[in-house]
C-alpha cells in the first residue's frame, strides 16, 4: 500500500491509481528564461523520487512535464513583464532562441542528476490553439469576461474555487493589498492577454478576442487535459504552486470539463540558502554547474536532497553539502569491495520499500540504505539488494558496486615520487603531486598503515 500526502484533502491518503497498474503523473517544469537553479531542481528531484517509487512499486507511469515560453509574468496577479520577455532584452535573442538554450540547459541538468526524462516535455506555444479552445469553451460555458487588458476567469462563478489553498476569494479580498483594476474579484486571473495597443509583442497570436498571448495558467490546464485526460492521477509542483497556479489550473479543468483536474496534488518545500531565500542579488543562488565549478558532482547534491523528506524546508549550505558528500563517497569506496551480485535478497528490502511507500520518507530510506552496507550478510546479496534500491535513490551505484579500484602505472609512479618527497620531508613537493594526483581523479590518504590511494 502506498501512501501519499494530498495537499488538497491535507492529508495522507492511500494511493489508488486510476487505471489499473498505471500511473499519470503531470508536473509542473520549468520557465526557460534563465537557468535552473538547485531549488527549482529540488522540486524535480522530488517528481522523480515519486515516480520512480511507483515504479518500483510495479506501475507503469506516464509522466508529462510542460516547458514553459511563454506567459509566465514577473508579477503572480497578470501584472508585470513575460518573463521571456526580460530575457529577450538581456540576451539580445529570439524568444525560441532564449527558450532552446534554457531548455537544453535544463535537460543536461536533468541528466546530471539522474532524474528520469518525462515521456513528454510539450511547450506551451506549442499549443496555442488547444489553449484558445479551452478558452472558447470556457465563454460558452459562461465563466469568463473582457476587460480593456484581456479575458479573464471570474472565479466567483465556482463554487469549490479555492479548495487547493482552502482560501475562499472573499477571504483573499479582505487580505489583499493589490489593485483590482478592472478585475471583478480578486482571484480572478487572466486566461488571455491582449497584445499593447498599437504596438506588437514579440510573441503574440490571433485569436477570437483580439491579438495577444494566453495566461500562464492555461497551458497546464490545456496540455495536461491533451496528454494525460482529466481527471489523471497526480499532479506535482512546488509549494509556491498552491496558492495561484494550481488553484486556477483546478477551476480552468473543471469549468471547462466538470472534472477535477488530478485526484491528488502533490507539492514540495522550498529549498532554502542560510535559512533565507535564494536570490541573485544575494549572490546565493547556485546552479548545478555552479556545483561542479566547486568541485561537487552533481549526484552529491541528489544524496543531499534525498536526506530530507520533500515536504521539510531544506536549508542549503556547503558544510551539508560536503556532509552528503562524505557519505555518498563513503558508500562508493564500501560497494567497490563488494562481490558481484548474485540473486537473493535482505529483509531491508522491505523495509525500504515501506519507507517510500510511506509519503516518500527518503530520509528514512538512506538510514536503511546503511543499515544494509553494515548487516552482517554476504556482500553479494547486499550488492543485490542495494542495486534494487537505487532504482529510486538513483546514484548511479551500478557504477561502483564491486568495481575495486584499479589504480594505472603512472599514477602510481606520482604516489611514488610524493612518498619519496616526504621521506625527504619536500613538504612543497609533496603537496605539488597530491594536487597533480588529485586533478586526474584519484586521491590519497595517508593511514597508519601507509598511503592509500583511492578513486571517486
Ligand atoms: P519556475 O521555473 O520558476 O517555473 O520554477 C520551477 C519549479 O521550481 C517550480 O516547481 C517551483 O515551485 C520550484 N521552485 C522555485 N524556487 C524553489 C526553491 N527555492 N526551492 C524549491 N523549489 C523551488
Ligand atoms: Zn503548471
Amino acid at each position: 500500500m502506498i501512501h501519499l500526502y494530498n495537499t488538497l484533502t491535507r492529508q495522507k491518503e492511500e494511493f489508488i491509481s486510476i487505471h489499473e497498474g498505471k500511473v499519470g503523473i503531470y508536473s509542473c517544469g520549468p520557465t526557460v528564461y534563465w537557468f535552473a537553479h538547485i531549488g527549482n531542481m529540488r522540486s524535480f528531484l522530488f517528481a522523480d523520487i515519486l515516480r520512480r517509487t511507483l515504479e518500483l512499486n510495479g506501475y507503469e507511469v506516464k509522466m508529462v512535464m510542460n516547458i514553459t515560453d511563454v506567459g509566465h509574468l514577473t508579477g503572480d496577479l497578470d501584472d508585470g513583464e513575460d518573463k521571456m520577455l526580460v530575457a529577450m532584452r538581456r540576451e539580445g535573442k529570439t524568444a525560441e532562441e532564449i527558450a532552446l538554450f534554457y531548455t537544453q540547459a535544463f535537460m543536461k541538468d536533468l541528466a546530471q542528476l539522474n532524474i528520469k526524462p518525462a515521456n513528454i516535455y510539450p511547450k506551451a506555444t506549442d499549443h496555442i490553439p488547444e489553449q484558445i479552445q479551452m478558452v472558447r469553451q470556457l465563454e460558452k460555458n459562461g465563466f469568463t469576461y473582457k476587460t480593456s487588458d484581456g479575458i479573464y476567469f471570474d472565479t466567483s462563478k465556482l463554487s469549490q474555487y479555492g479548495r487547493l489553498s482552502g482560501q475562499k476569494s472573499e477571504e483573499k479580498k479582505a487580505g489583499a493589498r493589490v489593485e483590482m483594476g478592472e478585475k471583478r474579484n480578486t482571484t480572478d486571473f487572466a486566461l488571455w492577454k491582449f497584445s499593447p495597443q498599437n504596438s506588437s509583442r514579440d510573441m503574440e497570436w490571433d485569436s477570437p478576442w483580439g491579438v495577444g498571448f494566453p495566461g500562464w495558467h492555461l497551458e497546464c490546464s490545456a496540455m495536461s487535459m491533451k496528454y494525460l485526460d482529466v481527471p489523471f492521477d497526480i499532479h506535482t509542483g512546488g509549494v509556491d504552486h498552491i496558492a495561484v497556479h494550481h488553484e486556477n489550473e483546478i477551476a480552468q479543468t473543471q469549468a471547462d470539463e466538470g472534472v477535477l483536474e488530478a485526484n491528488v496534488w502533490m507539492h514540495s518545500e522550498f529549498l532554502t540558502v542560510n535559512d533565507g531565500k535564494m536570490s541573485k542579488s544575494l549572490g546565493n543562488l547556485y546552479t548545478v554547474e555552479d556545483l561542479q565549478d566547486k568541485g561537487f558532482d552533481p549526484l552529491v547534491y541528489r544524496y543531499f536532497v534525498l536526506g530530507a523528506h520533500y515536504r521539510s524546508k531544506l536549508n542549503f549550505t556547503f558544510e551539508g553539502l560536503e556532509a552528503a558528500k562524505n557519505a555518498l563517497y563513503k558508500l562508493r569506496e564500501t560497494v567497490r569491495e563488494w562481490n558481484q551480485p548474485e540473486d537473493g535478497s535482505s529483509e531491508l528490502e522491505e523495509a525500504f520499500i515501506k519507507a517510500l511507500n510511506d509519503d516518500l520518507n527518503t530520509p528514512q530510506a538512506l538510514a536503511i540504505v546503511w543499515e544494509l552496507v553494515n548487516a552482517p550478510l554476504p556482500s553479494s546479496i547486499k550488492a543485490h539488494s542495494l542495486l534494487w534500491m537505487d532504482k529510486v535513490l538513483g546514484l548511479r551505484l551500478e557504477e561502483f558496486i564491486a568495481q575495486p579500484v584499479q589504480i594505472p602505472l603512472e599514477i602510481q609512479e606520482l604516489v611514488n615520487e610524493r612518498e619519496e618527497a616526504r621521506i625527504q620531508k619536500d613538504w612543497a613537493k609533496s603537496d605539488v603531486l597530491r594536487k597533480e594526483i588529485e586533478q586526474r581523479g584519484y586521491f590519497i590518504e595517508d593511514t597508519q598503515q601507509g598511503t592509500k590511494v583511492k578513486k571517486n
